[in-house]
C-alpha cells in the first residue's frame, strides 16, 4: 500500500496509459524474446491492435526489431520481436578504490567489451584518465547508439545535487563527476551506489528475480554498503544515502573508522578487517594499528591451502557479517539477502558460520534466504547497465 503524495504527483493522462502499456510490452519483449505480436497480445492481456501500434513504434526508435518468421500449424508466419542488441549500446563503469572497470553492454547486459584503469586518489585526475577510455569503448562498435552511462561508486550520491557526497574509502567529497562526464560523451550519466547498482542488478538480470519483491544486498570489500529493495522499490532515503549499515555502530567504544565515528560494522566485517584480524595473529599481538601485510586475495588463498591463521580470520570476518545481517532480518523480513564480494569465494567456510549467527540473534520467523552472489555475473558493473535502462524499462512514476 502506498499513499498518494499530493506534494508530488502526475495526474494520469492518456499518455500515463500508453506509457505503462509500452514498458509492459518491452519488459515482456525482454524476457520472452523471440515472441510474437499476438503471443504478447496473449501475455499483456492488450489488444492486437494496441500491441501493434506499441511494436512499431518500439521498432522505430531502435529499441526492438523483427527477426526470423515463426512456426505456426497452420495460417500467416508471425514474425518475432526482439530486443534491438546490435543497435543499443550501454556504457558501464564501476569504480572501487584499487581498480575501475569499464564495459561497453548490449541491451541484454551482455558485455561486448571491457577495459579497467587503476584508480587514481585525485577525483580529477580520474576524469581525465576516465573520459578517453569511454571514447575508445563507444569507438570500438559504431554500430551501436549507445544509450547512457551508468556508474556504480563506493559511496553515496546526494539525490539532489548527484555530487558524490560520501566516499570515504575513495576519499572523495562533493564532487561532481556527472556533468563533466556528460560534457565530454555527450551521454546521459546516471550515478549509484555499489551495493544500490548490485540490488538492481538482481532484481533486472538475475536468475533468482521472478518475484523477488523484498531484497537486500550487503556489499563486501574495502567496506560494507548495503542496497534495500522494498516491494520492487530501491531504497534511497531522504538524500540518497539510505543502506549505510556498514557505518552503524556495532561495537560501542570500538575502532575508529574512516567515516570519523568508532565501532562501524564494516571495521570488524569488511575485508580489511580480516585482513587485520590475520596481521594480529601472525605477529602474536592484539594491536588494532597492524598495518596490512597481505590482501584480501593473498588471505583466500592462504585459507584455501589450510592455514589456520587465515582460516580462524575469515572465521572471524563471518561471525561479524552475521552479527550485522541479523538485524536486517529482523528487522525487514526480507525474502533473499545477497552477499557481493570476494569473500563468497570462500562460502563453503565462511556460509554456514554467517547462517548461524543471523540465527541466534535474530528471533523473527522471517524466511530469508542467505545466498552468495555469483561474482562471473559482476553484479557492480552489470548494476551500472540496469540503471540506464531503468530509464525505459522501469515502473512509471505515478501519483
Ligand atoms: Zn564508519
Amino acid at each position: 500500500m502506498r499513499r498518494i503524495d499530493l506534494s508530488n504527483f502526475q495526474v494520469a493522462t492518456s499518455e500515463t496509459a500508453r506509457d505503462i502499456n509500452r514498458r509492459i510490452v518491452l519488459n515482456l519483449i525482454r524476457t520472452h524474446q523471440p515472441i510474437s505480436r499476438a503471443d504478447l497480445a496473449r501475455h499483456s492481456g492488450l489488444q492486437r491492435s494496441t500491441v501493434s501500434v506499441i511494436a512499431e513504434q518500439l521498432i522505430k526508435e531502435r529499441w526492438i526489431t523483427e527477426g526470423a518468421n515463426g512456426h505456426t500449424p497452420r495460417g500467416r508466419r508471425p514474425r518475432f520481436l526482439h530486443l534491438n542488441k546490435e543497435r543499443v549500446g550501454i556504457i558501464g563503469i564501476n569504480v572501487r578504490p584499487g581498480t575501475t572497470t569499464l564495459a561497453l553492454a548490449d541491451l541484454d547486459a551482455n558485455f561486448l567489451s571491457q577495459d579497467s584503469l587503476s584508480t587514481p586518489q585525485d577525483p580529477k585526475q580520474f576524469l581525465t584518465e576516465l573520459v578517453p577510455r569511454v571514447q575508445k569503448l563507444m569507438d570500438s562498435r559504431t554500430e551501436l547508439t549507445c544509450e547512457g552511462i551508468g556508474v556504480s561508486l563506493p559511496g553515496r550520491v546526494d539525490l539532489a545535487t548527484k555530487q558524490i557526497v560520501f566516499a570515504p574509502n575513495l576519499g572523495w567529497r562533493d564532487f561532481d563527476l556527472k556533468t563533466p562526464l556528460e560534457e565530454a560523451t555527450g551521454l546521459s550519466v546516471e550515478l549509484e551506489n555499489a551495493a544500490n547498482s548490485c540490488a538492481l542488478s538482481e532484481i533486472c538480470f538475475g536468475r533468482r528475480a521472478e518475484g523477488l519483491r523484498n531484497l537486500v544486498i550487503v556489499t563486501v570489500s574495502e567496506g560494507i554498503g548495503c542496497g534495500l529493495i522494498l516491494n520492487h522499490q530501491l531504497v534511497q532515503g531522504s538524500t540518497g544515502t539510505a543502506g549505510e549499515f556498514g557505518h552503524a555502530a556495532l561495537i560501542q567504544d570500538g575502532l575508529e573508522c574512516s567515516c570519523g565515528n568508532r565501532g562501524c560494522w564494516e571495521m570488524y566485517a569488511s575485508n580489511l578487517a580480516a585482513v587485520r584480524y590475520y596481521s594480529q595473529a601472525s605477529r602474536g599481538r592484539q594491536s588494532a594499528t597492524a598495518e596490512k601485510t597481505i590482501s584480501f586475495d593473498h588471505l583466500l588463498q592462504l585459507a584455501g591451502q589450510g592455514d589456520s591463521k587465515a582460516v580462524e580470520a575469515l572465521e572471524q570476518m563471518a561471525r561479524y557479517l552475521g552479527l550485522g545481517i541479523a538485524p536486517l532480518v529482523a528487522g525487514l523480513a526480507p525474502d533473499m539477502i545477497v552477499i557481493v564480494g570476494e569473500v563468497t569465494r570462500a562460502w563453503h567456510r565462511v556460509g554456514p558460520i554467517i547462517k548461524d549467527t543471523i540465527r541466534r540473534h535474530s528471533f523473527t520467523r522471517a524466511e530469508t534466504q542467505i545466498v552468495p552472489s555469483d561474482p562471473i555475473t559482476q553484479p557492480r558493473l552489470r548494476g551500472t547497465i540496469a540503471l540506464v535502462l531503468l530509464k525505459h524499462f522501469g515502473a512509471p512514476a505515478i501519483a
